[in-house]
């Protein structure tokens, strides 16, 4: 874990991050979901970047690799 970085509080308050959870819990939450949202959009982009693997599979087996504007998926391009 990186302390070093600093944050400032909405009282102006300076901190490390730590500290900014516990003061700023909603600030915390609204960041951890803006990361989970790109973590997603990662993910689908790097499905997207290496589709055919495993195309001859019975069933897909990747939750991960499903891009759900075309409803299939980028691993294997099996639609879903
Ligand atoms: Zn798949």
């Amino acid at each position: 874990m990186d302390l070093s970085k600093e944050y400032y509080t909405s009282l102006g308050t300076k901190c490390n991050i730590l500290q900014m959870v516990k003061l700023e819990p909603e600030w915390a939450a609204n960041r951890l979901q803006e990361g989970e949202k790109r973590f997603d959009e990662l993910c689908e982009l790097k499905a997207v970047s290496q589709p055919g693997v495993a195309a001859d599979a019975e069933r897909c087996v990747h939750p991960q690799g499903y891009i759900k504007s075309v409803r299939i998926c980028g691993l294997c391009g099996e639609q879903l």
